[in-house]
């Protein structure tokens, strides 16, 4: 083992730390809920589809004030969707029939403000292109394809986050006949929320 993995030990004491509590709250959790737990053994049957980030501060089900079984949830930095998230929703929609997709932005999105900050060197640098060496590079590139139209987006994050946002929302219908085909034949709404990180307030766009 080299030094620097050794070094390692604290961490995995408080990854110990971590764990325990964890299972403390679940298993509160597990009491407070039995009776819905035993009810949605066999199928679930949510009432929305949730889409939004990865960040810690935007838990949707806490926010929505969601009970078990009500949001089916994906989350993924920037709200990036990809195959797999995209596959996610129309399972959402195809097998359980779920008839609204709630897309949640949040204002400072630190995957789009890392986008914004790639749109601000090449609006300096005309060269200045967007290096692909890791997946998260991709996500980051996925939205600064998102936000680059409007040179507005290089200093106002608002303005990026919603345009990133409207663009997954159009990728999402452009990508997915099962989603498209459900909104023509009025079975799904999409709507788009926004969530305030400074105030805990929720709003919707559209
Ligand atoms: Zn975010």
């Amino acid at each position: 083992m080299s030094a620097k993995a050794k070094a390692k030990g604290p961490i995995e004491g408080s990854a110990e730390v971590v764990v325990d509590h964890i299972l403390l709250k679940s298993a509160h959790f597990e009491r407070k809920n039995t009776r819905l737990i035993h009810e949605l053994s066999n199928a679930q049957h949510p009432r929305y589809i949730a889409v939004g980030c990865s960040d810690s501060r935007v838990p949707i089900e806490d926010i929505f004030g969601a009970k078990l079984g009500e949001s089916f949830t994906i989350r993924v930095a920037g709200t990036v969707l990809d195959i797999p998230e995209i596959g996610s929703i129309e399972y959402g929609v195809e097998h359980l029939g779920v008839g609204l997709i709630l897309f949640i932005a949040h204002t400072n999105c630190g995957a789009v403000s890392a986008a914004q900050e790639v749109l601000k060197k090449e609006s300096k640098d005309r060269r200045a292109k967007v290096p692909i060496k890791t997946p998260l590079d991709k996500t980051i590139k996925d939205i600064y394809e998102n936000i680059k139209a409007n040179p507005r987006n290089a200093h106002d994050l608002h303005s990026a986050i919603m345009d990133n946002a409207n663009a997954e929302i159009r990728k999402l219908l452009s990508r997915s006949k099962v989603v498209r085909d459900a909104v023509k034949n009025g079975v799904l709404v999409v709507r788009l929320g926004v969530y305030e990180t400074s105030t805990g307030a929720l709003r919707f766009v559209k």
